[in-house]
């Protein structure tokens, strides 16, 4: 089944972002609207566009900040709500916030009589040119990340990077990561300006072009059988790192170690140069720190990870900047020999 991933509206600055939307929902027929926010959404990003029309009559569902709220019980709340409220699938949720919100108000949507209408207005880096593009709409189950969920595209995703202004600094750093991988997977140009100055990639141009990468190989593959585990670079010891107990990092602080650890690999295996591993080395440590792998934890959760085939370990590896291979399937005792010698190379 074919899925149109394509409607993203970009704006340069507010003022441009809010007559989009207001366009956007001057054309679209009359509904009931729910705007999905957190705490700090709402305080930081609900008040600059508060005065739109649409929003006037809007209903409000606030949740609490933090990927603990991505759950089943928050989710049940919500499609509570929009049944007392009466809401149709012809309604509309707008999910004002980062991947958490987009998640999981994704999710409610997809799933409330069997799919109402929703748009999201990513409000974080991350979720700008990640969570909010591609459909993965999903909550998390027993604390383990994103375990339940569907493939159904939003109806249109509107970015505008002032929303950036008050998110704090450490998150923008570790929502950059999901662009760097962008461009090591496939586009060195992406790659070349991060090396040049990381925050070139907060600017609107560099987000299109981030944003791009995904859009085409979800375009490629939307369910995920081959060309789109190309995103999960870095993300197959990534996801470990952010799930070792007490490590207290970010998504993409994890994934970004995660890539430095991958694109090791990568050069050990022969496919990426010694030298543009350790150009990559630079950028990761210089920005993100040194990682600490603890071989036994993170073995015990890639082994967990679910887009493994038997024992082996599925990873993407990269070719050189900006060219990757998916499905390179290494057996356990080869990838902690391979830690180890990571560590003993650092
Ligand atoms: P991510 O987008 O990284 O997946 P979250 O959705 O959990 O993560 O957002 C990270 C944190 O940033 C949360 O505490 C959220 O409330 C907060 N946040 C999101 N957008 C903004 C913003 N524009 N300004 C300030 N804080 C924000
Ligand atoms: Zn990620």
């Amino acid at each position: 089944m074919e899925i149109d991933f394509t409607p993203i509206n970009f704006s340069e600055n507010l003022g441009e972002f809010k007559r989009s939307l207001k366009q956007f929902f001057s054309n679209s027929p009359s509904q009931k609207v729910v705007l999905l926010c957190d705490t700090n959404t709402l305080e930081n990003c609900y008040t600059k566009i508060a005065d739109l029309p649409f929003l006037k009559e809007a209903e409000i569902i606030e949740v609490e900040p933090g990927e603990a709220s991505k759950n089943i019980e928050i989710a049940n709340h919500i499609w509570e709500n929009l049944l007392e409220l009466d809401f149709t699938k012809a309604d509309i949720i707008i999910n004002l916030g980062g991947g958490m919100i987009c998640d999981l108000g994704g999710f409610v949507a997809s799933t409330f009589k069997r799919g109402m209408r929703f748009i999201h207005i990513p409000t974080t880096y991350l979720a700008m040119v990640d969570a909010s593009i591609g459909g993965k709409q999903g909550i998390n189950l027993l604390n383990t990340k994103n375990q339940v969920g569907v493939i159904n595209a939003q109806e249109a995703t509107f970015i505008c990077p002032d929303f950036l202004d008050t998110l704090p600094q450490r998150e923008i750093i570790s929502g950059l990561a999901e662009t760097i991988k962008h461009g090591l997977i496939g586009n060195s140009e992406i790659w070349q300006k991060a090396e040049e100055n990381l925050t070139n990639l907060t600017g609107l141009d560099l987000i299109k072009k981030s944003i791009e990468v995904k859009q085409h190989i979800v375009n490629l593959d939307p369910y995920e059988k081959g060309e789109r585990k190309k995103l999960n670079f870095g993300h197959t010891i990534g996801h470990a790192l952010e799930n070792v107990d007490g490590n207290g990092l970010l998504h993409g602080e994890a994934v970004a170690h995660g890539m430095l650890v991958e694109a090791f690999i990568s050069w050990q295996k022969e496919f990426l140069s010694e030298l543009e591993f350790n150009k990559i080395k630079a950028l990761i440590i210089s920005n993100y720190g040194n990682p600490t792998l603890e071989i036994e934890s993170i073995s015990k959760l890639i082994i967990k990870d679910k887009k493994n085939l038997s024992e082996k370990i599925n990873f993407t590896l990269l070719h050189s900047i900006g060219s990757s291979s998916i499905d390179n399937n290494l057996d356990l005792d080869e990838v902690k020999e391979l830690l180890d010698k990571f560590n003993r190379l650092l």
